[in-house]
Parts: C-alpha cells; sequence; structure tokens
C-alpha cells in the first residue's frame, strides 16, 4: 500500500464522507460494468475523437467510463475533498487576501503525501500513478486553486523531471526531499521568453567543478516556499535551443535571490515571483540528465502538465458551481421562490454542469492516453484550452447566479472568477494550445 494510502487511512477508517457533494460520485462510481464492445468497434475509420495510432483490437479493450476510478484513486479522491474542505476553504479566503500560502497548509500537504503523488515509495514517495495526480489537483482547484497549483507543479513538472531524467545519484538525494519537505519550482520563463521559451538569455557555462548560471527566470510558481530550483540555461548558444539544459539550484546558493513577488489578479496565494541568478555556480552533480537536453524535457514535461491545468480549471469550474448552486436552490428567494427555481437560470445553471463534464471528460481521457503509453499531446492540448474556456465562463456565470452575494469579498465566487483567467496563460496561452491542436490536425488531415 502506498504511503499516501497509509497516512489517509484514519480518514477512510472513520468512513467520513466529504462535507462537499461530488460531482464524482455520480461520474465516476468505484466501479463499472464493462460498457459492450460494439460502442467502439462501431466508431467511425476518422472518428472525431480518436487520435492515431488506432487500435485494430478494441474487442478486448475493458471499456469503462472514461472517469471511473480504481479503489485507489477513489480514495484519493474522497481524502483530498475532505482535506480540501476541512484544512484548505477555512483558509483560502484569508489567503488570498494576505497573497500568501500559509505555511501550515503547505505542511499538511506534505504530511498527506499529496507532494510525492508519483515518487517511488522507496524514496518516500506515495507510489501512485498520473491519474491520482489529477484527481488531486482537481479536487484541491474545487477549494482552493491557488493551493491546487502548488502541487501541480510540484508533482507535474518538477517531481516528474528528477524522477524520469535525473541520476540515480540526485534522484537518491533530491527525490526524498520533494516527497517529504522541501517545495520544488520550474523555472523556464524569463522576461524575454514567454510562449517562445527556448528563446532564453539565462546562460551556463562550465567550471572546473561544475557550472555557473547568469540570467533571470519571471513568472516562477512557488518560488516563495520552495527550496528546490529546476533551472533551464543555455549551455551553448552556439547550437540554439539544443544547447539548453536543466539544472538543480538549491536556495540559498550564493548569487540566487528572488527579485520581485508579483501582485496578480487571481491565485494571489501562490506566489510568482521574478528570480536573478548572479554567476551561482552549482557542482557538476547538479546537471539534470543530459546536457542539451533540456528542451526535450520542458516540451514532454508541459505536455502533460498541461493536463494539470486542464484538471485545475475544471475543479475550479466544479468549485464555483457549486458554490452558487448551494445558494441559489437552498438560501435566496426573490418573487416569492428560491432563484434556483426560476427557468432562466435552471438552463444556465445546467448547461454549466454540462460543460464542466465535458471539459472532466477530456481531462481523464487525456491522462488515461497518457498512462496507456498512447499519443496525448492534442488531448492535453484540448483539454487545458476547454477546461480553461469553461472555468471562466461558468466561474463569471457563477458570480451573476449569486446577484450581489457574488460580487462581493466574502464568500468564493469572486474568487474562482478571478483565479480562472489563469487557465488561459500559463503552460502554454490558449493561442498556443489552437497552435498546437491545429498543426497535429493539418499534419493528419494532409494527404
Ligand atoms: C501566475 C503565473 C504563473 C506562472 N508560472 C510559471 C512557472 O512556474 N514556470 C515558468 O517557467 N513559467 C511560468 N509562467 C509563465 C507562463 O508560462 C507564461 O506567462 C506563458 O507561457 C505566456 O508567456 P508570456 O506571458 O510571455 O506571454 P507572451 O508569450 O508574450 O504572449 C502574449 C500574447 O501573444 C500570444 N502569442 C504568443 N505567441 C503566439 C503565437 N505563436 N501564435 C499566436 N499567439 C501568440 C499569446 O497567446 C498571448 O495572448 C507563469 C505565468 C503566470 C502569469
Amino acid at each position: 500500500m502506498s504511503s499516501f494510502a497509509r497516512a489517509l487511512r484514519p480518514v477512510l477508517r472513520k468512513g467520513q464522507a466529504s462535507a462537499i457533494s461530488r460531482l464524482a460520485t455520480s461520474a465516476a462510481p468505484r466501479r463499472t460494468s464493462m460498457l459492450p464492445t460494439r460502442i467502439a468497434t462501431t466508431q467511425a475509420s476518422r472518428s472525431f475523437s480518436y487520435t492515431v495510432p488506432r487500435r485494430d483490437d478494441t474487442a478486448e479493450v475493458a471499456h469503462l467510463p472514461i472517469t471511473s476510478l480504481n479503489d485507489l484513486e477513489t480514495s484519493m479522491q474522497e481524502a483530498v475533498a475532505k482535506f480540501a474542505t476541512e484544512i484548505v476553504l477555512p483558509k483560502a479566503r484569508e489567503m488570498d487576501e494576505a497573497e500568501t500560502m500559509d505555511p501550515e497548509i503547505v505542511e499538511r500537504l506534505f504530511e498527506q503525501g499529496l507532494m510525492g503523488i508519483e515518487i517511488p515509495e522507496e524514496f518516500g514517495g506515495s507510489g501512485m500513478n498520473f491519474t491520482a495526480a489529477i484527481i488531486a489537483i482537481e479536487e484541491l482547484a474545487r477549494v482552493d486553486p491557488s493551493v491546487s497549483v502548488l502541487v501541480d507543479v510540484h508533482n507535474t513538472l518538477v517531481n516528474t523531471l528528477f524522477t524520469r531524467y535525473a541520476s540515480p545519484a540526485l534522484n537518491k538525494r533530491v527525490l526524498p526531499k520533494l516527497a517529504t519537505e522541501s517545495v520544488g519550482a520550474f523555472c523556464l520563463s524569463e522576461p524575454v521568453s514567454g510562449s517562445d521559451a527556448f528563446a532564453m538569455a539565462t546562460r551556463a557555462t562550465k567550471t572546473e567543478s561544475g557550472y555557473r548560471i547568469s540570467g533571470s527566470k519571471m513568472w516562477i510558481t512557488n518560488s516563495m516556499e520552495a527550496d528546490i530550483f529546476i533551472v533551464f540555461a543555455n549551455l551553448d548558444p552556439s547550437k540554439g535551443y539544443r544547447g539548453i539544459t536543466a539544472f538543480l539550484v538549491e536556495k540559498g546558493t550564493p548569487g540566487f535571490s528572488i527579485a520581485k513577488k508579483e501582485k496578480k489578479l487571481g491565485i494571489r496565494a501562490s506566489s510568482t515571483c521574478v528570480l536573478n541568478f548572479d554567476d551561482v555556480e552549482i557542482p557538476k552533480d547538479n546537471l539534470i540528465g543530459v546536457e542539451g537536453h533540456g528542451y526535450k524535457y520542458a516540451i514532454g514535461l508541459l505536455n502533460e502538465g498541461r493536463i494539470g491545468i486542464a484538471a485545475q480549471m475544471t475543479g475550479l469550474a466544479l468549485g464555483a458551481w457549486e458554490n452558487a448552486a448551494r445558494y441559489c436552490w437552498n438560501d435566496r428567494k426573490q418573487f416569492g421562490q428560491l432563484v434556483g427555481e426560476f427557468q432562466g437560470m435552471q438552463h444556465q445553471m445546467a448547461q454549466s454542469y454540462v460543460e464542466i463534464a465535458a471539459a472532466r471528460a477530456l481531462v481523464y481521457n487525456a491522462a488515461r492516453k497518457k498512462e496507456a503509453g498512447e499519443d496525448f499531446v492534442r488531448d492535453a492540448a484540448m483539454a487545458k484550452l476547454y477546461a480553461s474556456q469553461v472555468a471562466g465562463r461558468v466561474s463569471s456565470l457563477a458570480v451573476e447566479w449569486m446577484g450581489g452575494m457574488g460580487f462581493v469579498r466574502e464568500g468564493l465566487a469572486e474568487k474562482f472568477f478571478r483565479d480562472s483567467k489563469i487557465g488561459a496563460i500559463y503552460e502554454g496561452t490558449s493561442n498556443i494550445q489552437l497552435n498546437t491542436i491545429a498543426k497535429l490536425l493539418q499534419k493528419e488531415y494532409t494527404a
């Protein structure tokens, strides 16, 4: 059993259901009977939702609803929903106002095993799968998208880069820390390079004992909380992006500093900073993977990471919807009836719920395809694009459904609305997702 599950045993034993009603209970049954294989075999040869390569042995594939979860994933979902409601929710508004992440929340995330979801148990992690990480990100975002992105970046970008590419010696040194006590940050973007990430100006040069890094990074999530920074720098600009290399820089290394903490529209409890690297000397052991392979690692990780952001946006949309639905169907009456009983309201609420369910299906489809080793790049881009659009639309409507109560900085409605905007920006803007989708479609449909 994973350490995560071990940590959750007391919670699960008590059998305490989450205080908030979950989409999951209706959309993701613990056990689902197999669907008729006929559904798959009658797919059109160029079906909309299928990416190449297509399988011709579908009769042997077990068909479960795309959002169905296994027992461990269900435990994860229930436990994280409970954690989010009991531990994060009481602090969400306060942290947003203070624009600070409460250190106790970070400590509790480690305690719960949520910072090492895919890290193998031998390194102190929970040894679970990618979908488990997606579930955690979604459930946290349902209550606070700032806490969700902290967990997302740490797990899907930082932990994955180490486990997949770092040397065994470096992993032995770093993974136990990442699983139990040290937050990670992923430093790719710079003042001069955002969407065009590989046009970076940060340079690395070789020294006798290792490397020297000089430059600046911008927009770096988790900067205030992190001890472990993955820094991409160009070791050989003559090779263009093929010189880009990934390095580990630890907090406190001379020459490394946080230059500025950004004040933001949304996800304000999540720290976003400008970082300076003034001739930062690191040992050669801090090289991650192979020199010049940094761009490959970054592309691969961001393709996966997008599924995490899509999960964050789906959770956010559901959180905003539920928050407003509870108010409209229980609390607020006008013209002698609950405002949620007016048909004009009900149609908008139903339409929004359908969109959330559709976003969720895209997210889980992309996650499962990644786990199955299938090509998921277009699916991840579609999930991120659509989920961020749904999050924007639904959280905006949710403010309206609550009238003035949605507009004030008391409940969570206006916060979800502000938080939703980031989904269209980080880990590739919406235009960049559309570029990816269009490029892959054109390739597929070009004779
Ligand atoms: C809160 C926050 C947290 C972040 N966290 C991190 C982090 O942890 N690590 C990290 O490395 N980065 C991080 N980022 C950076 C983020 O990934 C970039 O902001 C994002 O990639 C966009 O880059 P940019 O802001 O420079 O926008 P630009 O690239 O300047 O884009 C401006 C506009 O031009 C459009 N555009 C650009 N190129 C094209 C094109 N080819 N076709 C069509 N339209 C185009 C964009 O869609 C956008 O609308 C974060 C950003 C924010 C705001």
